[in-house]
């Protein structure tokens, strides 16, 4: 099904991100949930199957009809170009949706582990936000999230929140290409990427986990092969690719 909605804001997120929040245009409260996306067809292309691009939702269902989504300019790009350059407060998008099977387990394990990149941080802040507001404290989650430099850093101060709502919620950040970070501000930092992360942390197995990972297939398809070699089976291990 087809909905519209308007930009309300533009925030900027980080030097190449920004959270663009919107809403639906329609009389009815739009459900989704946590982990799903949109599709919005943009004006890029005569053909439209060339002008969709989705994006996961990065907030929870609300009477407001409030969408947020965290978008990353890609030089070249053309959707994300569109977004950054072309669309402003006011600006009314078309989109279908929600779409997508990546949710929360239906049955929650002991522990989960969400591990991104970039903005495939958003299905795991919708998700936490989910969690808080039907007040789930007693599973043990772990979201490893990686990045190239510092400032590339999302939801930062939310994530580090997230640690009096959960009983035990561990925030692990890996940094690809810079060597510092101030300690006082964040105290689970690594250089390099994610994967040395969970090898490390989950190298025995643990039972009652789920791994759930997002972002593009660089990362993602490399972790889905190394918690296979380390014996982690494939019911255990949820992903979504952007590509
Ligand atoms: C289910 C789903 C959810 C998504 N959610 C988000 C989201 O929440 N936020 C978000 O920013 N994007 C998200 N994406 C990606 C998004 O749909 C677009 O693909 C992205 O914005 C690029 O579109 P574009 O038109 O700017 O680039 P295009 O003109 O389509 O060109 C992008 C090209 O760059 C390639 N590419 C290679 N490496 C990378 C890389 N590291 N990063 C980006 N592109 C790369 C792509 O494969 C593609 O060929 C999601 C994708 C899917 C399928």
């Amino acid at each position: 099904m087809w909905h519209e909605a308007t930009v309300l804001r533009i925030d900027r997120q980080s030097p190449n991100t920004r959270l663009f929040t919107l809403m639906v245009l329609d009389d009815f409260m739009f459900q989704f949930k946590p982990g799903q996306f949109i599709t919005l067809d943009l004006p890029i292309h005569e053909k439209r199957r060339l002008r969709l691009r989705s994006y996961s939702i990065a907030n929870i269902p609300n009477k407001e009809n409030i969408l947020q989504l965290s978008i990353t300019k890609l030089e070249g790009g053309k959707g994300s170009s569109y977004l950054f350059d072309e669309v402003k407060e006011g600006h009314i998008l078309s989109f279908k949706g929600p779409g997508g099977v990546f949710t929360l387990p239906k049955v929650l394990p002991e522990k989960l582990v969400f591990i991104c990149t970039g903005t495939g941080i958003a299905p795991f802040r919708s998700m936490l936000l989910s969690l808080r507001e039907k007040a789930i404290r007693d599973i043990a989650i772990h979201l490893i999230f990686g990045t190239r430099y510092e400032d590339g850093i999302l939801f930062r101060e939310e994530m580090k929140s997230f640690q009096n709502d959960f009983d035990y919620f561990r925030y692990s950040v890996a940094l690809s290409r810079e060597e510092y970070i101030s300690k006082s501000t964040n105290p689970d930092v690594h250089k390099g990427y994610v994967h040395s992360i969970y090898q490390k942390e989950y190298a025995d197995i643990h039972k009652n986990i789920k791994f759930l990972l997002c972002g593009w297939s660089g990362m993602v398809d490399e972790a889905v092969a190394n918690l296979k070699k380390m014996g982690y089976e494939e019911r255990d291990v949820y992903y979504e690719l952007y590509g």
